[in-house]
């Protein structure tokens, strides 16, 4: 892939939790614009903490992080700025629990991005619609499912028009009948053309959207490639053993 094209660029990234425990190792990675990667592996590899660096919930120590032509470093204005361009959407959902949905929606657009609240409201019934919650504006979250909780936070992350989404196992605390309909919603944002990286192992998502997949182990990405390569015919022995876990 061309340089001039990654909308993500990570240089020999190094990190380490307190002085001694390295929990990313000399990470080179490359997204290009529009690309969509899954990224796998066992428990506590680094794929939260990868994917955290690129919007700077984490920070780095050594290397090189780049999202859309803007260095990560200590620099707040740098690190707004891509934070406008990436939205995230966690396992947990992370969405307040005394303001409502449409509230949830339109908090940041207004008070950050200081929408008038009507425009703010509009972009987010749109939003609403796209995730097929519209019906549920005025609930609270603790009301909804897990899966209606989910499509809220990702709707959320929507309303800020972002150019690149990380999701983190976004079905993974959801009950088996719900991750269908966030899936589906997931897959349909993939064919929008979003830039996209999603930590999960809902291999089915994989085969549908991924262009890439990613698979890290210590820390390391160890393995990446198609996902009819990487399922059918993986290469590392840490991946082999890995899928021979979760298939
Ligand atoms: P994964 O998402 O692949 O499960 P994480 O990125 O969450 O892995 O964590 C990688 C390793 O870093 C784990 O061993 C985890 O316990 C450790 N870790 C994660 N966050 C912190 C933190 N804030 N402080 C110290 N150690 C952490
Ligand atoms: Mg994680």
């Amino acid at each position: 892939m061309p340089e001039q094209q990654a909308i993500i660029r990570f240089d020999k990234v190094n990190k380490w939790y307190g002085n001694d425990f390295h929990v990313l190792r000399d990470i080179d990675l490359s997204v290009a614009k529009g690309e969509r990667i899954v990224i796998c592996g066992p428990s506590g590899s680094g794929k939260s903490t990868l994917i955290r660096c690129i919007n700077r919930l984490e920070e780095h120590q050594q290397g090189v992080i780049e999202v859309d032509g803007v260095e990560l470093k200590d620099d707040i204005k740098a690190i707004d700025q891509v934070r406008k361009n990436v939205g995230m959407v966690f396992q947990q959902f992370n969405l307040f629990p005394h303001l409502t949905v449409l509230e949830n929606l339109t908090l940041s657009p207004m008070w950050v991005g200081k929408m008038p609240k009507k425009e703010a409201e509009e972009r987010a019934m749109q939003q609403l619609k796209r995730v097929r919650i519209a019906e549920q504006a005025s609930k609270f979250p603790l009301q909804l499912s897990g899966g209606q909780q989910q499509r809220v936070a990702i709707a959320r992350a929507l309303c800020l028009t972002p150019k690149i989404m990380l999701f983190d196992e976004p079905t993974s605390a959801l009950d088996p009948e719900m991750i269908k309909e966030v899936l589906d919603v997931m897959i349909e944002l993939a064919n929008m053309g979003i830039t996209m990286l999603c930590v999960t192992h809902e291999m089915g998502f994989a085969k549908a959207v991924a262009d890439r997949v990613i698979f890290m182990d210590q820390g390391q990405i160890v393995e990446q490639n198609t996902p009819e390569e990487f399922f059918n015919n993986p290469q590392n022995e840490r991946s082999k053993d890995f899928l021979s876990k979760i298939l």
